[in-house]
């Protein structure tokens, strides 16, 4: 697998219908169709389109091998398959070898599959604010905490540690990246919850977590990856605080736009993008 510069086929051919989708089992609960959809209408492009794809893992290699013929420009992929689509994809940026994950693929012009993962910079942009020199504890040690936590060292953070309920695999991520493994909560600068705690069962939060409500006024800024309808109490928690929080839907719209950025070579409207995950979610 080598890098990757070639033009994606919707840029070079954006009058097509291009089929554009979210690889991943289950998918029905996904806010990115009407998302990426609204999006794809704000930019003129209502005639490419944006579908859930519910893949079951032994149909994942052959769909994604599938896709350029099927008239798909690129597509987003989600748990479980970030693995199998950085394996199954013929190029892949920087990024996504780094992390070991792709989420986003784009087929290009010249006939390769492209890995890339937005999950990674759209944690950046979603931040909104300079990370160099700041500390941050990343909670979790699956893929998106990889991305994160990669995220974050490559941003410049000074110290990035690495939190997990099964801790032999923080100690494994932060040997993997040259990062810290925390055995707590101690504070940070910033606090990125990429454990999937707070999704199921919100009133399990605090004690599922290696902190308090009252623990959180170590933190300036508090992101939480989770995202629910009425929110999520590491959130609540964090802004009565007086802690700055992002939000799971912010990191969400952050990645889709650069998705779409790479799918169509434009600007994605992320304001546009921002209210129809809103909605969605209810
Ligand atoms: P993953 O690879 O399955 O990792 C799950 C993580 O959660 C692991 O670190 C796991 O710890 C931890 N965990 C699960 N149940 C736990 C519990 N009861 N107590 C403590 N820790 C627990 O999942 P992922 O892809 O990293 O995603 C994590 C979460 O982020 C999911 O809720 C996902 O929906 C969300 N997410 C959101 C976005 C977005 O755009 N907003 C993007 C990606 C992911 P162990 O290692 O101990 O099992």
């Amino acid at each position: 697998m080598s890098g990757a510069s070639a033009t994606p086929v919707g840029v070079a051919d954006p009058a097509r219908p291009w089929r554009l989708g979210v690889l991943g089992w289950p998918v029905a609960h996904s806010r990115s169709p009407a998302m990426q959809n609204a999006a794809l209408d704000a930019l003129g492009l209502g005639h490419w389109r944006y579908q859930a794809l519910p893949v079951p893992e032994e149909e994942v290699t052959g769909t994604i091998d599938a896709l350029a013929a099927a008239g798909f420009a690129g597509a987003n992929v989600t748990i479980p398959h970030k693995h199998a689509a950085l394996a199954a994809a013929d190029v892949a940026t920087p990024a996504a070898r780094a992390i070991g994950a792709a989420n986003t693929l784009s087929v290009l012009a010249d006939g390769t599959l492209e890995a890339d993962n937005t999950d990674a910079p759209g944690l950046i942009d979603a931040l909104a604010a300079p990370v160099a020199g700041r500390t941050a504890l990343v909670l979790g040690a699956g893929g998106s905490a990889r991305a994160c936590a990669w995220a974050l060292r490559e941003a410049g953070c000074a110290r990035v540690a690495v939190w997990n309920r099964t801790a032999a695999r923080a100690r494994e991520l932060a040997d993997d990246l040259a990062i810290d493994a925390a055995a707590g909560a101690a504070p940070a600068d910033l606090l990125v919850n990429c454990t999937s705690v707070g999704l199921h069962d919100p009133a399990e939060t605090f004690d599922l977590l290696p902190l308090r409500p009252v623990d959180l006024e170590g933190f300036p800024t508090v992101v939480d990856l989770v995202y629910r309808p009425g929110g999520t109490p590491l959130l609540e928690a964090a802004a009565a605080a007086g802690a700055r929080t992002v939000d799971g839907l912010a990191i969400l719209v952050a990645q889709g736009a650069r998705s779409l950025e790479r799918w169509t070579g434009r600007r994605a409207p992320r304001d546009v993008m921002d209210r129809a995950a809103r909605s969605a979610v209810g």
